[in-house]
C-alpha cells in the first residue's frame, strides 16, 4: 500500500504543540522511519527532547536547529536571518525525498513576523514529495495552511502553572 503523506498541524495556545510533535518523532521512529526535526525561532540544543532524541536514534532522527534563543533578546535582522536559513535547509531537507517525517518546529512564528509567506509555505507543501508526513508546529497557523492540512489539532489552555507563577520545570517545559 502507497504511504499517503499528511500534513498535520499542532497549533492553539495550549502547551502540548511541540512535545506531541516529537512523541510523533519517537512512535514514527519505532516504525522505523526516518525523520528530520528542524526548530525554528526559539531552538535550544539542550532540550530534553533534543538530547534523548538525537542520542536514542542516531541516524534515523536528525534534529536541525535554526533558531537563536529568545527572540525578545535578539536583533530582529539576526532572527530573521537564521529563520531564513532554517526554511532554506527545510527545504532542501524536504525535497531530497530522503525522509518520512518532517518536522517544522515553531514554523507559524515566521509567517506572524512577516519572513515567510503563507503562500511560499504552501507551494513547498505541494511539491513535497506524496509519501511525506509533515508536521508544522506554533501557534496561531495560518487559516490557507489549516485548510491546506489533512490533520488539525489545536491545543487550548485551560490552566498552565504560568498563570500561579511558577516557573518553568526541567523535563516538563524543557
Ligand atoms: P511544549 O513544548 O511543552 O509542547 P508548546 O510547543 O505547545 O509546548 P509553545 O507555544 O511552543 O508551547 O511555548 C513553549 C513554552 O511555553 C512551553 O514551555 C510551554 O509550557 C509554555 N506555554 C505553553 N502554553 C502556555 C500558556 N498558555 N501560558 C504560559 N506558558 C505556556
Ligand atoms: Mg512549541
Amino acid at each position: 500500500m502507497a504511504t499517503q503523506g499528511l500534513v498535520i498541524i499542532n497549533t492553539g495556545h495550549g502547551k502540548g504543540k511541540t512535545t506531541a510533535a516529537f512523541g510523533l518523532a519517537l512512535r514514527a521512529a519505532g516504525q522505523g522511519l526516518k525523520v528530520c526535526i528542524i526548530q525554528f525561532i526559539k531552538a535550544q540544543a539542550k532540550t530534553g527532547e533534543a538530547q534523548a532524541l538525537t542520542a536514542a536514534f542516531p541516524g534515523q532522527i536528525e534534529l536541525h536547529l535554526a533558531g537563536t534563543g529568545f527572540t525578545w533578546q535578539q536583533d530582529k535582522e539576526v532572527v530573521k536571518q537564521a529563520a531564513l536559513a532554517g526554511w532554506q535547509l527545510a527545504r532542501e531537507k524536504i525535497l531530497s525525498d530522503g525522509y518520512d517525517l518532517v518536522v517544522l518546529d515553531e514554523l507559524t512564528y515566521l509567517l506572524g513576523f512577516g519572513i515567510l509567506t503563507e503562500a511560499e509555505v504552501i507551494s513547498l507543501l505541494r511539491e513535497r514529495p506524496k509519501r511525506l508526513h509533515l508536521v508544522i508546529t506554533g501557534r496561531d497557523a495560518a487559516q490557507g495552511l489549516m485548510e491546506y492540512a489533512d490533520l488539525v489539532t489545536e491545543m487550548r489552555a485551560v490552566k498552565h502553572p504560568f498563570q500561579q507563577g511558577i516557573t518553568a520545570q526541567k523535563g516538563i517545559e524543557f
